[in-house]
């Protein structure tokens, strides 16, 4: 069994339909629930998972949790109503779209700044965290605060320079070529895989990335950088943040 994953068929999916192939009643009104598809994105790269509602025959899951086990995508949440879910029923789904869309702008920002980074350092993306508020990057560079305004002002250039991201799967030793074009190179967190997602702006930079982003960098809007903190042995974090 496998969840087909919907959020890589269109990133802008917010209301689908699918059935149920897994129902557990957890107790205290929680269930988990697996559907053959999905768009509920499952956490990962540094980029959180998406809330939401199932909604079946006389009942709802208010879905606040959502995670892989193996090739399924489960959602768990808490269930109300006086239906229950049932393996083979169809569920209509809905995603708290300003939370995921929000992430989206936040998420393709961090690729933005790391396109700038990448120019000014050649420093390379070591890690970081996608938040509603404030997230945040490392890199393997020394940054200083005198270099924030300069990186903001880059970054912002490409916000409104309105350029498309473009999503390619390739073959693993397709994508190493086409990353070296870059010169960015796969990491241990691409380890065996197969086929390798890259998340490109043209012309910019790529990176290999299974998160959702927005198509433009102009629907980002604005980026703040925040603050640098050294973490040592060369890695600077840098947190920032969009406009409303
Ligand atoms: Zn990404």
């Amino acid at each position: 069994m496998v969840t087909r994953k919907l959020y890589y068929e269109d990133q802008y999916m917010r209301e689908f339909k699918a059935r149920i192939i897994r129902s557990d009643d957890l107790g205290n009104k929680r269930w988990a629930l697996v559907l053959d598809a999905s768009a509920f994105y499952p956490g990962g790269g540094g980029q959180p998972y998406d809330t939401g509602v199932l909604e079946g025959e006389n009942w709802v899951l208010s879905v606040d949790k959502v995670y892989m086990d193996n090739d399924l995508i489960v959602h768990e949440g808490v269930l109300e109503g006086s239906g229950k879910p049932v393996v083979g029923q169809m569920v209509y789904g809905r995603l708290d779209w300003d939370r995921r869309y929000r992430i989206m702008r936040m998420h393709t920002a961090a690729h933005i700044i790391g396109c700038v980074i990448k120019k000014m350092f050649n420093a390379d993306f070591h890690g970081g965290a996608i938040n509603i508020d404030v997230s945040y990057d490392d890199y393997t560079a020394r940054i200083k605060r005198d270099d924030l305004p300069e990186i903001e002002r880059r970054a912002n250039e490409i916000v409104e320079a309105g350029l498309s991201h473009i999503v390619h799967w390739m073959p693993r030793d397709k994508a190493i070529e086409f990353l070296a074009k870059y010169n960015v190179a796969l990491t241990q967190l691409h380890e065996g895989l197969e086929t390798i997602r890259i998340l490109e702006i043209k012309g910019l930079c790529a990176y290999p990335c299974g998160g959702t982003h927005v198509s433009n960098t102009k629907e980002v809007g604005r980026i703040k950088i925040l603050k640098r903190e050294s973490k040592g042995r060369g890695i600077t974090r840098i947190r920032y943040t969009i406009e409303p």
